[in-house]
């Protein structure tokens, strides 16, 4: 083992899954992963058992790999409003007991080696543009595109967090006026009609009346790939409510790259030919002139890979408000 190398313990927090990995600096651009990641199911019962059973997942992983070499730094991609300055969650939606927990601190105390949180969309695009699908470009926007959708934006090489740390909201914006209430209290917003949860909500009248018909996003996916018409068919109309919320983002910010997460990244062509053919459409010409809209290189570990970007990648990607 090599003792000079920098070390890095990498935390994909979730409202879901937690999981943790562990990296070491190599001659590739890309770090080594140490190991498999270890994951679990979110403690529901609040962060305790949550943070204990951090400790104990990076003990176990040095103890296997990394014996004896020092942590460098301590990366954490997390789900809900958190202050990347102060390095505190302030809530994580669904999960009760994690209000203002200053998350950082603790991890750094425990493990003795300084510790970063970001946004886990502004995580995974800077993990994308470093190594993935957003290499090259110069003005990027990933899309979560999962239960929810947010998005992480790098432009001009830097990372776009916001007057409130809460750029790349974009699932929030109001696509059908007066039209599917969203889990934020609005109506109308993309999230509910193109998220994972948007998506099971719009299934919902179809399967009350055909129980063979697709629920879930993963099913539509699959059913698709059966060739099953309903499923192609809805999927195609999903692509042109994700395609109007894409296109805004291009007119506001005029990007080169879109990346996508992962939905359409699971659902490959079959999503993304209609998505890049209705987001075309509803373009100037002049913005589809090098309009790159890609599926994700780094999923499915794309978390890991967020999350060891915050310990190792951030402070470059930053301007201005480098914690
Ligand atoms: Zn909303």
């Amino acid at each position: 083992m090599d003792s000079a190398r920098n070390l890095y313990l990498a935390v994909d927090l979730g409202g879901t899954k937690v999981a943790v990995s562990l990296w070491m600096d190599s001659d590739e651009t890309i770090p080594r992963q140490l190991g498999e990641s270890t994951s679990w199911s979110t403690f529901q019962d609040g962060p305790g058992r949550n943070i204990d059973s951090i400790v104990e997942a990076a003990a176990e992983l040095r103890g296997q790999h990394a014996q004896g070499v020092r942590l460098t730094a301590i990366g954490i991609s997390g789900g809900g409003p958190l202050n990347p300055v102060t390095g505190e969650i302030l809530s994580v939606p669904n999960l009760p007991g994690w209000v203002h927990v200053p998350i950082t601190r603790i991890l750094s105390d425990r493990l003795g080696a300084p510790a970063r949180i970001e946004n886990d969309a502004n995580a995974c695009a800077a993990a994308e543009w470093l190594h993935g699908a957003g290499r090259g470009a110069k003005h990027m926007a990933f899309l979560t595109c999962s239960t929810g959708i947010g998005a992480g934006l790098v432009l001009e090489g830097r990372l776009h967090r916001g007057a409130r740390f809460l750029a790349g909201e974009v699932g929030h914006q109001v696509i059908v006026p007066n039209g599917l209430p969203c889990g934020c209290g609005k109506q109308g917003c993309l999230e509910a009609y193109a998220s994972g949860s948007g998506i099971s909500t719009r299934l919902k009248p179809f399967r009350e009346k055909n129980s063979r018909l697709p629920g879930t996003a993963k099913e539509l996916v699959e059913a698709a790939r059966r060739g099953d018409d309903f499923s192609i068919e809805f999927l195609r109309e999903t692509a042109e409510f994700l395609a109007m919320g894409l296109a805004n983002l291009v007119f506001i910010l005029d990007l080169d790259r879109l990346v996508l997460g992962t939905i359409p990244t699971a659902a490959g062509e079959l999503f993304f030919a209609p998505l890049r053919e209705a987001l075309l459409r509803r373009l100037w010409p002049e913005f589809r002139q090098g309009i790159d809209l890609r599926p994700s290189a780094l999923w499915p570990r794309l978390g890991d890979y967020a999350a060891l970007a915050v310990a190792r990648d951030l402070p470059p990607l930053l301007r201005d408000v480098a914690p």
